[in-house]
């Protein structure tokens, strides 16, 4: 078991015997049928334990096979059932939230349940997941004034019909696709959510949820809703799993995105001169010439809203797009680039909308009302804002996107440093946060991800994974590969050796790219070559078909990137064989990434070395993690980015893998992804 950082390690402390509830034939044996004991995972419960109890904050790495999952649940669950305190969980993607409250959280319940203690759990989604009952009855009342086609109207009343019965207002509980555009007509929108004063609110089923959550030990929750500031009932300790993603979920909502059609969208919500319809016409109460004056308004931002974006994509030098697809954003670093002829339209807007508070007829259409001019105010203050473009520490862009039937010009503002906000708001609170993951370290430090989430004082443990990586997998790194500074050739090669190397591997193979063009420009040659294989790509379906559709095929081909570098988990000979084309550096020459270059050069710190490299090396690790799912799992990863061995920092990415067979034959890779033996089954 590794142990580097020891300075840092929890010191031994008391940790009420978790640790040995994990030992063989304690509770956790006796309620995971073959469970192996792994002293990684009893290490890792005990120093959670002892840093919630001790309101320590700990950054914990645990190796894939360590069932870190368990690992963090049952000191949680015990902490907070003995101590009447509450824990949240928050995960990066959906599975990981699924598995938690489907599987773990059984367990540890059980496992609870043999130490005389009750655990209860919650799983709390986002509030506009949930079917608002006051804006349904609404919709029901406004059917025509809302709904555009007897067919979206046919689907608000199976809604209707649906909620009498249904025990969970959940998006993803209804038996029926809704489409967006009802959806966001009958969602909970917080702005108009009229809380207490709603005549529905005992039967709401958000509050239902909230209010559940509340007498719940744990609550599960996503890091996107953790930092959007759902209102969380009173916690007293967070673990973060799949903390590896954390600053990018931060960031997220630290910044905004505003479209064209976003603006667009809003005033069709106000008054859609086409249908006739909208917030205006339904408020009855207003006085003679309001309405027309809001009509007026209505299109006057409208019209102002085209010639802001009009200027805008002229004055940067966008140039029309053929067919979908997106041009190079461009970044924006001067103040003013036009002129805010928005300004006064909304203003005008504003002025009305605030009117109208007074003319209306019902608590729910005063919230209504109050629900649009908050969102007219919003829209103000972002065009304002980036206009302004005064941030040093965030980033301003353009992008000009052709979809399908339109194009989108989108405004953007992101921060290029969250440290200093999570060091106040997330780590400077009187919380205890743990932060997880497989992939947190960079040659094993803990420095970046610290110096990245502004994570100055706590624990640090660093445990490698109980899988015999010496024995279950092998590293291939093909000589002769042009460097990638010499695009053309570089790509050649590179499809060239993905077809020898599918060839040679008789079980599945990810072949992960880290651009679309790169994936495209393989697929488009490769398709033809392995006509034979199941090939699949990223894309053609939504990802958990493709992973299912790719487990069961046995030897298919998986072309992707982005998303299939971390989280996906195939087990068996279907995943033999996983090819990183290029190692996985940012763009250096995003607005995003460029502003982030100058921000650190101005600090004194090195953009490479203290940012895009450890990035690289951790994304690196989440696609080598993909081989090995189980102790019986075997392969091979294939690296075709010669920089691993002719760069110096290559290394950096070597000495962050666990250590395996270096293989330098296809002849070896054949063998390679051959089973090794039987081993025993026990997957994380
Ligand atoms: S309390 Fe809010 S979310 Fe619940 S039914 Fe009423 S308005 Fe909708």
């Amino acid at each position: 078991m590794t142990a580097k950082n020891k300075h840092a390690e929890p010191p031994p402390g008391d940790d009420s015997g978790v640790a040995d509830l994990f030992a063989p034939g304690d509770s956790v044996s006796q309620v995971i049928r073959h469970f192996e004991p792994r002293p990684q995972q009893a290490k890792m419960a005990s120093a959670v334990f002892q840093a919630i109890n001790k309101r320590t904050h700990l950054a914990v790495e645990a190796g894939t096979g360590v069932g870190k999952s368990l690992a963090y649940l049952v000191p949680a669950a015990i902490w907070a059932v003995s101590n009447k305190k509450k824990a949240v969980v928050a995960t990066y993607t959906k599975a990981l939230q699924a598995q938690l409250v489907k599987k773990d959280l059984p367990i540890v319940k059980a496992v609870l349940e043999k130490l005389g203690m009750k655990l209860s759990y919650f799983l709390l989604m986002g509030s506009s997941n949930y079917l608002c009952l006051s804006r349904l009855e609404r919709s029901e009342r406004l059917g025509p004034e809302l709904f555009e086609e007897s067919e979206e109207q046919r689907i608000a009343d199976a809604l209707h019909e649906w909620s009498q019965t249904g025990h969970s207002g959940c998006r993803t509980e209804i038996p029926f696709a809704v489409p967006h555009q009802i959806w966001d007509e009958v969602c909970r929108d917080s702005d108009v959510c009229l809380g207490r004063k709603c005549h529905l609110k005992d039967k709401c089923f958000y509050r239902k949820d909230v209010a559940q959550a509340a007498l719940s030990d744990i609550i599960v929750v996503n890091q996107h809703l953790f930092f959007a500031g759902m209102p969380l009932p009173t916690f007293d300790a967070v673990i973060f799993d799949e903390a590896h993603n954390l600053e990018e979920v931060a960031a997220g909502f630290m910044g905004f995105s505003l479209t064209d059609r976003k603006i667009k969208r809003f005033l069709d919500s106000v008054y859609n001169p086409k249908s006739g319809k909208g917030l205006a016409k339904r408020i009855k109460r207003t006085p003679g010439t309001w309405l027309s004056e809001m009509q007026q308004a209505v299109l006057d931002v409208n019209f102002a809203s085209q010639t802001f974006f009009q200027d805008i994509t002229e004055k940067l030098g966008f140039y029309g797009l053929a067919g979908p697809g997106s041009v190079r954003p461009k970044r924006v670093v001067t103040p003013d680039i036009v002129d805010n002829c928005l300004h006064q339209p909304l203003l005008a807007l504003t002025v009305l909308l605030s009117q109208a508070i007074g003319y209306a007829h019902s608590d729910q259409e005063g919230a209504e009302i109050k629900g649009h001019l908050k969102k007219c105010m919003d829209l103000s203050a972002q065009i304002a804002s980036f206009l302004e473009c005064k941030e040093a520490s965030h980033a301003y862009w353009v992008e000009v996107r052709s979809l399908k039937r339109h194009r989108e010009i989108a405004l953007n503002m992101a921060p290029v440093d969250v440290s200093e906000s999570l060091r106040k708001e997330l780590f400077g609170k009187t919380f205890p946060v743990i932060l997880t993951s497989a992939t947190l370290t960079v040659d094993g430090s803990f420095k970046m991800v610290k110096a990245q989430l502004g994570l100055d004082k706590g624990w640090e443990l660093l445990l490698d994974s109980p899988f015999e990586y010496d024995k279950q997998a092998a590293l291939f790194m093909p000589q002769d590969i042009p460097d990638p500074s010499d695009p053309g050739a570089y790509q050649e090669a590179v499809i060239r050796e993905c077809f020898k190397i599918c060839s040679a591997v008789e079980g599945g193979v990810f072949l992960l790219f880290t651009s679309w063009q790169s994936l495209e420009t393989a697929y488009s040659v490769l398709s033809a070559q392995l006509s034979g294989r199941p090939l699949f790509k990223q894309k053609d379906k939504i990802p958990h078909q493709l992973i299912t559709e790719f487990g069961h095929a046995g030897n298919g081909v998986l072309f992707a990137t982005d998303t299939f570098w971390q989280g996906v988990d195939v087990p068996g000979p279907a995943l033999s064989c996983v090819v990183i084309a290029r190692l996985p550096f940012i763009s250096p020459d995003s607005p995003l990434e460029e502003a982030r270059k100058e921000w650190m050069t101005a600090k004194g710190m090195n953009f490479f070395k203290d940012y895009s490299l450890p990035k690289a090396v951790v994304k690196f690790r989440q696609g080598f993690g993909r081989l090995i799912r189980a102790r019986d799992d075997f392969g091979a990863v294939v690296v075709l980015d010669p920089r691993i061995q002719t760069r110096r920092y290559g290394t950096k990415f070597t000495r962050s893998i666990p250590k395996c067979r270096h293989i330098s034959s296809l002849k070896e890779l054949k063998d390679s992804c051959k089973p090794v033996g039987a081993l025993t089954s026990d997957p994380e």
